[in-house]
């Protein structure tokens, strides 16, 4: 790329509003330098999205700016930790101003909602790929995990399973309107940061759910040596999920669908979910609880007990 391009570039991802934690220094010199107050400690995640793996050829760029952040905000929510940095990097096949536009507008309006300021990044030329770090900020020594669940937990999942996953289905299909509740779920997912927050003084272990809820739930009980039974039937899900479980005659496909970004975390047995009024809005439902023998289960309707341990594997579709 010429240098004029390389400032077309600094142009789309220059940081010019002020929201966000000011960085001591930010983008311009060879690094950022940040303070972190001494009270804190800071939570950093990576995430990449890789051309026709994570997102299909073609994508929208007004979405995938949004999704990029988003998925990793999610793993920020997860942890309970409050957003405040993120370094970029683009791989390119060609200079598209563009699309550079488009992705950078996207992205920067969900930063700009979480107060998250852009410290830093790179663009390069290649197959399309696009890596986000994010940096949030967590007070000393609190945190949520994979690893603490404990026997008799009741397990919780907020918001619905599997929309993301007919989301993808229609976009396969040529579907693009964002109206649609299940495209918006896959193209443009909420991450859950406010929960993952409230969460922190009161669940035992939390993940969210990326990969699909019985891969991710499967991570909780392994690293918490643990395992758990959910109720196939208190599984929220809407409509459109469920006419899909019919078409696939699979009535636990919304357990294997990933790109959902809904939290899964566990409470003591007894302790009572955050209230309608915290949560503005968004639901929570009781799907099972965390039991002494080992591995993920699934109680059907009609008494079967399956095991429960696919979800979505990046590398065996
Ligand atoms: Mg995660």
């Amino acid at each position: 790329m010429s240098v004029s391009e390389f400032s077309l570039i600094n142009e789309f991802f220059t940081d010019t509003a002020t929201f966000g934690l000011t960085p001591v220094i930010g983008i311009g010199d060879d690094c950022a330098i940040l303070d972190i107050p001494s009270d804190q400690q800071l939570a950093v995640s990576t995430d990449t999205l890789v051309d026709g793996v994570h997102f299909l050829s073609d994508s929208d760029p007004c979405y995938l700016g949004h999704k990029v952040l988003a998925v990793n905000l999610s793993d920020l929510a997860a942890m309970g930790a409050t957003p405040a940095w993120a370094t970029l990097s683009i791989t390119l096949p060609e200079m598209d101003a563009p699309w550079l536009r488009s992705f950078s507008q996207s992205f920067f309006a969900l930063a700009k909602s979480h107060a998250l300021r852009l410290i830093g990044g790179d663009t390069t030329r290649g197959p399309l790929s696009i890596t986000l770090t994010v940096m949030g900020l967590l007070p000393k020594n609190k945190r949520l995990s994979r690893s603490t669940a404990q026997l008799g937990d009741g397990i919780y999942l907020s918001g619905n399973v599997g929309n993301a996953g007919v989301g993808l289905q229609k976009a396969k299909m040529g579907f693009s309107d964002i109206a649609d509740h299940d495209l918006a779920c896959y193209l443009k997912p909420t991450p859950r940061v406010a929960l993952g927050q409230l969460l922190l003084e009161r669940a035992t272990s939390c993940i969210d759910v990326s990969d699909g809820l019985s891969a991710d739930l499967s991570h909780v009980l392994r690293a918490s040596g643990v395992g758990a039974t959910i109720e196939q039937q208190l599984l929220p899900l809407t409509e459109s999920v469920r006419q899909q479980m019919v078409l696939l005659d699979d009535p636990l496909w919304p357990c294997s669908t990933g790109d959902d970004y809904e939290l899964c975390f566990t409470l003591p047995a007894g302790a009572a979910p955050p209230s309608a009024d915290e949560l503005q809005g968004l639901s929570i439902s009781k799907i099972g609880v965390i039991e002494q023998n080992l591995g993920l289960r699934v109680s059907l309707p009609n008494g079967d007990i399956w095991p429960l341990d696919k979800g979505y594997d990046h590398f065996n579709e």
